[in-house]
């Protein structure tokens, strides 16, 4: 079991057309209030109740982590150390947008310990990312890439997007020759979702690629990281082995972790196994203002603890979202109930369709299974 903390920094360049994520360009980036923030993220972290003992995973997240000034980051990762047993071997990752870091920078985070950057690539082809409205190009990428291997960072995820319009297996294809090229340790390849409120809503009101052509490119995507060594262990997630992410295992287990920071989702279980799943203030305003006002001994607001139901279902949609699916066995260890009792007609049709597998205790998505994973999650729903 990983005991985790999740770290928010809001910030970022520009805001990407199809970005919903909580993160603010312009004014709300402005030098004064990333100090103020900084300040409010680091009085959050000294003066909350701890989340456990010892971590063995840390997450810097965003928005654009390394939009921040490195003395920010230096203050951040001491005031970890001092407030938690950060273990000597633990996983710390930091999300990195290419065009936001030098080496000199990468160097600095590598020293605070750092051991494990996520870059924001999306895509190497020029003209996709300038359809999305990211602030780099692919050179800005491969340099970013470059780097971060001269700063000493031998742990490095690549993001990548599927599915962007005008995107054809031609252009994936390229993308994909310059990752053989690299040889990151894991890749995330997520599709494109067009989520409302954003540009992208508005400029595509019709779905942008059929789903042969989608279907198409999950192929070769599957195929080429295959032949690279890759590992698929996630929906979206490959991995060389020995690299799979252990704070994302961790969130798909659902082992506790204690999210810090504007709008940070925590898992939270107490003394007497009752957890709670929180999440923290999202106007960037009231949450300085409220992190200002903070005094020892202050609890956040963590609701009501899941029930039963609650937390059969996150077992069961998340465990499933990894390669190797879930355990029975452990399912009847935590609830004290088969999970047949509970799931049994979900699990029997959905093996009688060959989208399931059972192997000993185990059920896990078939190749068939994963292409419609999303659907049939949703019917895990109690
Ligand atoms: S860099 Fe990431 S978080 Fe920032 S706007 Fe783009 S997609 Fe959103």
């Amino acid at each position: 079991m990983e005991n985790s903390i999740y770290l928010h920094i809001p910030f970022c360049v520009r805001k990407c057309d199809y970005c919903d994520f909580l993160s603010f360009p312009g004014a709300l980036c402005s030098d004064d209030i990333k100090a103020a923030y900084v300040d409010a993220l680091i009085r959050e972290i000294k003066l909350m109740p701890k989340a456990a003992d010892r971590i063995s995973t840390v997450y810097i997240g965003g928005g654009t982590p390394s939009l921040l000034d490195p003395s920010y980051m230096d203050r951040i990762m001491t005031t970890l150390h001092e407030e938690y047993d950060i273990s000597h071997d633990a996983e710390i990752s930091m999300e990195v947008n290419p065009g936001t870091v030098d080496m000199e920078k990468l160097g600095i985070l590598r020293r605070l310990g750092i051991n494990r950057l996520s870059m924001g690539v999306q895509s190497f082809d020029d003209r996709e990312l300038k359809l999305l409205g990211r602030i780099h190009d692919s050179s800005d990428a491969k340099r970013c890439y470059e780097d971060a291997r001269k700063a000493g960072f031998t742990n490095v995820n690549i993001d990548l997007m599927m599915h962007i319009p005008g995107q054809s297996t031609g252009s994936l294809k390229k993308t994909l020759e310059v990752v053989r090229q690299l040889a990151p340790e894991h890749l995330s390849c997520y599709s494109l979702i067009i989520e409302e409120g954003t540009p992208f809503y508005d400029r595509y009101s019709q779905r942008p690629m059929d789903e042969d052509t989608e279907a198409k490119m999950d192929v070769l995507m599957r195929e080429e990281l295959k032949a690279m060594g890759y590992g698929r262990y996630e929906i979206s997630n490959w991995a060389l082995e020995g690299f799979e992410c252990r704070h994302n295992l961790g969130c798909w287990h659902r082992d506790p972790y204690r999210g810090y920071g504007l709008g940070a989702a925590s898992l939270y279980r107490d003394m007497d196994g009752k957890e709670y799943r929180f999440t923290g203030e999202r106007d960037l305003q009231v949450y300085i203002t409220k992190m200002q006002a903070l005094n020892p001994g202050d609890d956040p607001d963590m609701g009501e603890p899941l029930t039963q139901k609650d937390r059969m279902e996150e077992f069961m949609f998340l465990g499933l979202r990894c390669i190797k699916g879930i355990s029975s066995r452990e399912f009847e260890n935590v609830f004290k109930k088969s999970m047949e009792e509970v799931y049994g007609a979900v699990l029997d049709r959905y093996l009688a369709m060959d989208l399931l597998e059972k192997d000993g205790d185990r059920y896990f998505f078939t190749s068939k299974g994963l292409d419609v994973s999303n659907v049939i999650l949703a019917d895990f729903l109690l």
